[in-house]
């Protein structure tokens, strides 16, 4: 009996489900493919000017904020500005499980995603979900990005380097950056053993303050990571 490995079975699944429901644009809806070629074309990549350590919009050197109180990450970057047919895709892989459209958009990010040879990360992570939030949605979306992201570079993925300990109310919901801040700075914890004298790249599908990217780092910083690249799918300005 052949042994297939999983994701070829997932290959013939995905396939035999486009032929009983054809694949539909998880933003508008057409026929043909889970992000079409007209939606992709409406996607902003998150360039212009920006703080070279967090990515913020503003000036293209470092900002006032990394100037006086660094975040604990090396660098924040993001592939696209959080808008039109992005925010489709990222609900859609978000709430429905929909890796099918990771896979394109990773693809479409990957040649931004240059490091020099001195910055190359050892391993990739992603942001972690709670424990009762990931069974009840049965996957994690920052890490199905990760997955991919690291498959494309040809780096290790590591989803269980960083931990999330307690419960944090949903970022989202807090007001302002003092509150993102406060939420989530005790959330993490890495494990030492995988990280000393490393450098890890975590990954997430959305950053905004850019509060529980910096959280994930310190955590990874008091583990011993020598450094720490984060990069997210889109960035809400
Ligand atoms: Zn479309
Ligand atoms: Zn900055």
């Amino acid at each position: 009996m052949p042994a297939f490995d999983r994701r070829t079975l997932r290959h013939w699944r995905d396939t035999a489900l486009d032929l009983v429901f054809p694949p539909q644009c998880v933003a508008c809806r057409r026929g043909g493919a889970h992000l079409c070629e007209a939606c992709i074309a409406e996607f902003v990549p998150a360039a212009g000017s920006r703080c070279q350590r967090c990515w913020t919009l503003g000036r293209a050197s470092l900002c006032d904020r990394c100037r006086d109180d660094a975040p604990a990450f090396d660098t924040r970057r993001a592939g696209f500005v959080f808008q039109t047919a992005v925010r489709d895709a990222v609900l859609a892989l978000k709430y429905q499980g929909m890796s099918s459209v990771g896979s394109p958009l990773v693809a479409l990010i990957r040649p931004a995603l240059v490091f020099p040879a001195e910055e190359v990360p050892d391993l990739v992570s992603a942001v972690p979900m709670s424990g009762a939030r990931r069974r009840r949605r049965g996957y994690n979306q920052a890490e199905v990005l990760g997955r991919l992201l690291a498959r494309r570079l040809q780096i290790p993925f590591d989803g269980e380097v960083l931990r999330r300990v307690g419960a944090q109310p949903q970022q989202a919901r807090q007001p302002n950056l003092a509150a993102r801040q406060a939420n989530v700075r005790y959330a993490f914890r890495a494990a030492a053993g995988q990280v000393r004298g490393r450098s890890v790249l975590v990954v997430d599908d959305v950053t905004t303050s850019g509060a529980t990217l910096d959280a994930c780092a310190r955590a990874l910083r008091e583990a011993g990571a020598i450094r720490v690249a984060t990069w997210a799918l889109a960035i809400e300005d």
